[in-house]
């Protein structure tokens, strides 16, 4: 596993950081889509029949301190990717950005929400 030092600000987070051992394999989560950019696994709290999470790999805290605009690009591809992969053809995607905005887990994601969507 590669961090990236610079695309984070306090040392202390990336260790307790739940996206990041979830990436490192820590709790054996099931990746629908992996490469070397990202990961992409099942949301635990649900939100819609279909909730899935794109996380990169690297730790970066949210959007805001992303620089990495070519990765931002990959990552979005990566939607592209996984839902054409599970054959999903219509999807909502949310990045929320900052606690008023809801984001819980600061470590940038992209949520793909499909069917019944409750968000
Ligand atoms: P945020 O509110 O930060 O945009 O979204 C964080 C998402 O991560 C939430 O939808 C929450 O349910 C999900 N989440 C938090 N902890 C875990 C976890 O340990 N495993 C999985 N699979 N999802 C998680
Ligand atoms: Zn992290």
């Amino acid at each position: 596993m590669v961090f990236e030092l610079s695309s984070y600000k306090r040392g202390e987070d990336m260790a307790d950081c739940i996206f990041c051992k979830i990436v490192n394999g820590d709790f054996n989560t099931k990746f629908i889509y992996e490469d070397e950019d990202a990961v992409v696994f099942n949301d635990i709290n649900p939100k819609a029949n279909i909730h899935m999470l794109v996380v990169p790999r690297i730790h970066v805290e949210s959007l805001n301190e992303c620089e990495d605009t070519e990765l931002l690009g990959r990552l979005l591809n990566i939607v592209k990717k996984v839902t054409k992969q599970e054959n999903i053809p219509s999807y909502r995607t949310v990045i929320n950005t900052g606690r008023d905005a809801g984001q819980e887990v600061f470590h940038l994601h992209i949520h793909i929400l499909s069917g019944d969507i409750k968000l």
